[in-house]
């Protein structure tokens, strides 16, 4: 009892677009896990403080002294004849960053 050859080509055909089928809807299965698994981990250490800096600098202090154009760290050399602490966002607006000591802009 054999199938007419026509038909063992047709079932064959059918069996190949099953597997094809088959194998797409792994890819697609196995594709959602990965990716769902990457979203999970997105927020990078790195990519968080960048996010958290901007919010920080408003409370962050600076340091000017009387007669200069610069706003410096708690630190910096610059600050030996006067040490004004000011609020950074207020020393941006009238104040230039110091090149030696670099604060946060
Ligand atoms: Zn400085």
């Amino acid at each position: 009892m054999e199938l007419p050859a026509e038909e063992q080509v047709k079932s064959a055909k059918r069996r190949a677009a099953w597997a094809i089928v088959v194998a797409v809807i792994a890819c697609v299965v196995l594709g959602g896990v990965l990716l769902s698994q990457r979203a999970e981990r997105t927020p990078e250490p790195g990519r968080q403080s960048e996010i958290a800096e901007p919010d920080d600098n408003d409370e962050v202090t600076v340091y000017v002294t009387r007669t200069g154009t610069k706003y410096h760290r708690g630190s910096c050399r610059y600050l030996s004849r006067s040490k004004i602490p000011m609020k950074l966002s207020k020393a941006k607006a009238r104040y230039h960053p110091c090149r030696v000591c670099k604060p946060p802009e």
